[in-house]
């Protein structure tokens, strides 16, 4: 079934630049945009959105932590609505299409709909999902785990780095943290939840794809490993006596590259530091963090458990001792085999070549996936920059991704 109903370019295009002048200090391509959860930047934001929602004709309504939800009624009110959207924070300098564009892309498809006069079964609900980057406090997700019923009341004593507690945020922001709860909702509630979102990748750049269809969202485990070695006179020790934690280090680091490539993932070491940190001095100590992803969990534990090992014979080779610390495990996730069909469909019927893909970076989509039935749709995103002023799609990509997002809701809301 082809769908004749056309997104507006240029009208989703103006609504990307309008919400960017928020948080961004020019030139945008070199400050970026900073809309850190629920500060003055990020509030104006959401004022914004919630008078774009509003003149746009949806039932606006934000839940007790924070989402802001936009409603297009069905003609059966009763049946489980569609949910689509994405997030409108930001990191600090980020970029004009991280989780705006799934926003404003999915706020344009209804709008079109609505103007054509569409009426579909279900109700679609636009959804922006609070504090996705968690930036500010140090942990994400809150407004997708609040929904999905995933979030853990000690957030709320998580504190910024101006000593404000997340629980005071939430009250200066007219939020009651006590009520967090509320915003759980009933998995009959909702039928499905789609988000179209940037890449942050080269892989369809690299096609020449402007759009792809994700099957796959790897999951982030972070680990914090210590070293602990013996900081010696770097002339008076001879090599062979040394308890050299930097030495150490280096070595379980270069396995974890090995580890990674085995098992077809990725790991990464991006944060480490030696102490006591003098040139004439043996290193005691070396702290370093481990990103380890996959789409599979069960090799994603096979990399943590061959990371372990590989810090187990370090440490015993170098005499140096060790402590690892968890600090992130989410779960890898599949999409849903059946909005995948109906997201190829909707390309095959617009004529608009696609790949399926993976997804490498973490979304709302990955908590909402514990809950429903969820897809993605990647757009292609210039070099694979994000979280960076340079981050860039183009008005043309932005919108065919748009228009596949619209004739897929068509579907996934009609029966
Ligand atoms: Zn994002």
């Amino acid at each position: 079934m082809v769908v004749a109903y056309r997104i507006d370019q240029q009208r989703l295009w103006d609504s990307l630049m309008k919400l960017a002048e928020i948080g961004s200090s020019s030139p945008i391509d070199q400050e970026g945009i900073t809309r850190l959860s629920l500060t003055k930047s990020d509030l104006q934001a959401r004022g914004a959105l919630v008078d774009l929602m509003e003149e746009v004709g949806l039932d606006v309504r934000i839940d007790t932590v924070g989402n802001i939800i936009g409603r297009w009624e069905g003609t059966d009110s009763t049946a489980p609505a569609v949910l689509t959207g994405s997030h409108i924070d930001t990191v600090q300098q980020g970029g004009i299409f991280d989780g705006a564009l799934g926003v404003l892309g999915a706020i344009e498809a209804i709008r079109t709909l609505m103007e054509a006069g569409v009426q579909l079964k279900h109700s679609i609900e636009v959804v922006s999902f609070l504090d996705e980057e968690g930036t500010r406090f140090g942990t994400g997700y809150i407004g997708s785990k609040a929904m999905a019923g995933e979030l853990k009341e000690n957030v709320f004593d998580l504190i910024d780095d101006d000593g404000i507690t997340y629980r005071e945020a939430f009250l200066q922001a007219n939020l009651d943290p006590a009520l967090y709860k509320d915003a759980t909702r009933n998995k009959g509630e909702i039928k499905a939840y789609i988000e179209m979102h940037i890449e942050q990748g080269k892989v369809l750049e690299e096609q020449g794809l402007s759009v792809g269809i994700v099957t796959d969202i790897q999951g982030p485990l972070w680990l914090d490993i210590t070293i602990t070695g013996s900081a010696d006179h770097a002339g008076a020790t001879p090599m062979n006596m040394r308890k050299d934690a930097s030495l150490t280090m280096a070595e379980i680091i270069l396995n974890i590259e090995t580890i990674a490539k085995k098992y077809d993932g990725v790991g990464t070491v991006g944060k480490m530091t030696i102490e006591p940190g003098g040139v004439n001095i043996i290193p005691g100590k070396a702290s370093f963090s481990v990103d380890l992803r996959h789409v599979d969990k069960v090799k994603r534990a096979e990399m943590v458990d061959a990371v372990y090992e590989s810090v187990e014979r370090a440490c015993q080779k170098r005499n140096a001792q060790y402590l690892i610390d968890i600090k992130k495990d989410v779960d890898p996730t599949s999409c849903s085999e059946e909005i995948i069909q109906v997201l190829e469909g909707a390309c095959q019927d617009l004529t608009i070549p696609t790949m399926k893909l993976q997804c490498g970076a973490g979304h709302d989509s990955l908590i909402m996936s514990k809950m429903t039935k969820m897809g993605m749709i990647f757009i292609r995103s210039k070099d694979g920059i994000s979280h960076n002023p340079k981050e860039w799609s183009s008005k043309e990509d932005c919108a065919t991704g748009t228009q596949v997002l619209l004739n897929t809701l068509v579907q996934l809301a009609s029966k």
